[in-house]
């Protein structure tokens, strides 16, 4: 794989997408099938060796290849490292994503960019800070306090008038809150999404909340109340103790049992978007393991964030091999959930949590994909739920997430077949982005 993506024109006139299978991201199976690329969007599409009379001089082969929609990230965090990352997203085959926290000003303009074309990195979508309560988890910048009612409708207000797409709710607002902010926001048409402590998951879809992020957000739904760890252990005594001791309560949960299935009935009754962000909780459980600290992607990253890393990874100093086995079983028991809502026919997102320890822009979609197919997405329905199905719920689906004639042209092209095995996906051949081919790997 190779990180750097070298911005490339198809050069003048369409481009002939000939030999593949195609895959439309509705979720119907590959087809063979020949795409033609006009301008900055799909144009025709017909039968293999359909448009082979046509004078078009740009063919691009993609015999043993599957033609694919551009994937999206439904959570990543872009702010830090935009130019690096940006590259990173595309190389690997990442056309979308959105922002699920950071710092308003600096998204805004980075979105302007993406829109504009200055900045080469993913399409853009913002939730701009998060809305907390006192003290913040994350520092000032990044975060919008809410304690009241007041509060709550001038940031609803104060965002929704900046240009947010969505807003994200936070660890420290409750669910009265939670209500408030979902019920300002629809004023505004604005989804609510949210990573929450003081609320839990029944709780938050009770007060019509669209998306829950992390699969360990039904935490407070599974874990007995006498078990469950407050956010007054993380502000105390710092984030590693608050981790093993959320840790040790739900890796005790028994990810199938009554509670765990009510839970997973509402999220899937309910509509609401389920992303569990598999990757970030993997690698949260591992960091004390070579195959994730040693794993290929990560000298992709950039020097900021890999001594980011490092600095995380001392943070766990204090863990035992006893800790690290604990945050594996509450992996294992948040990877075992996940397969009750995908069997109770939840709607789940596909989103990374880039760029958190060892969670690689771009890259860690692939293994997000892999873990959903292990907890029991098909291949299929887990690549539909990465292009269209994040495109619906990014408010995208006008623009891209399917190979229909007239989107704009955000294309992947990886060898192999990866809705028979997923990891094929990882075999990126060719990135297309708005028409312009942005990646050839290898
Ligand atoms: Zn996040």
């Amino acid at each position: 794989m190779d990180g750097a993506a070298a911005a490339r024109s198809a050069g003048p006139g369409p481009l002939l997408i000939r030999g593949g299978s195609l895959f439309d991201g509705t979720g119907a199976p590959p087809r063979p099938a020949d795409l033609i690329v006009d301008g900055d969007r799909i144009g025709e599409i017909g039968p293999r060796g359909g448009f082979d009379g046509r004078a078009i001089s740009n063919v691009l082969d993609a015999s043993g290849m599957t033609v694919l929609p551009g994937l999206i990230d439904a959570h990543v965090h872009v702010g830090r490292e935009p130019v690096h990352d940006g590259a990173l997203y595309l190389s690997a085959g990442v056309t979308s994503v959105r922002d699920t926290g950071g710092v308003l000003e600096r998204l805004v303009a980075l979105r302007e960019r993406s829109r504009s074309g200055s900045w080469q990195g993913p399409r853009l979508r913002i939730c701009g800070p998060l809305l907390d309560g006192t003290p913040t988890i994350w520092p000032a910048e990044m975060s919008a306090v809410v304690e009241s009612t007041a509060d709550a409708r001038s940031a609803v207000d104060r965002l929704a008038q900046a240009g947010v797409d969505a807003l994200k709710v936070y660890s420290g607002i409750g669910p009265a809150l939670v209500r408030e902010i979902v019920s300002r926001a629809r004023a505004y048409g604005l989804p609510v999404i949210g990573d929450l402590s003081a609320t839990s998951a029944s709780e938050a879809i009770e007060a019509g909340i669209a998306g829950l992020e992390h699969a360990s957000v039904v935490y407070a739904d599974l874990v007995p109340r006498d078990q469950q760890v407050t956010m007054q252990v993380f502000h105390e005594r710092g984030a590693a103790v608050w981790r093993r001791q959320f840790n040790l309560g739900l890796a005790a949960a028994d990810p199938t049992g009554p509670a765990a299935r009510i839970i997973a009935g509402r999220i899937a009754q309910s509509g609401v978007w389920f992303d569990p962000t598999l990757v970030v909780l993997d690698r949260q459980a591992r960091l004390d393991d070579p195959e994730v600290t040693g794993a290929p992607e990560v000298s992709l990253a950039s020097e900021t964030s890999r001594a980011m890393w490092a600095e995380r990874v001392a943070g766990r100093a204090t863990w035992t091999p006893a800790d690290f086995a604990s945050a594996r079983r509450a992996f294992e028991v948040a990877l075992t959930f996940v397969g009750e809502v995908v069997a109770a026919n939840g709607t789940i997102l596909v989103g990374s949590d880039a760029p958190n320890p060892y969670v690689v822009p771009g890259w860690s979609l692939h293994r997000e994909l892999e873990l959903l197919v292990h907890a029991g997405l098909t291949p299929r329905k887990t690549l539909a739920m990465a292009t269209s199905g994040n495109a619906l719920a990014l408010g995208m689906s006008h623009m891209v997430g399917t190979l229909t004639q007239g989107k704009l042209a955000d294309i992947v092209v990886v060898a192999g077949d990866p809705t028979a095995d997923i990891s094929r996906t990882r075999d990126i051949r060719y990135v297309i982005q708005g028409g312009t081919l942005v990646e050839r790997a290898r």
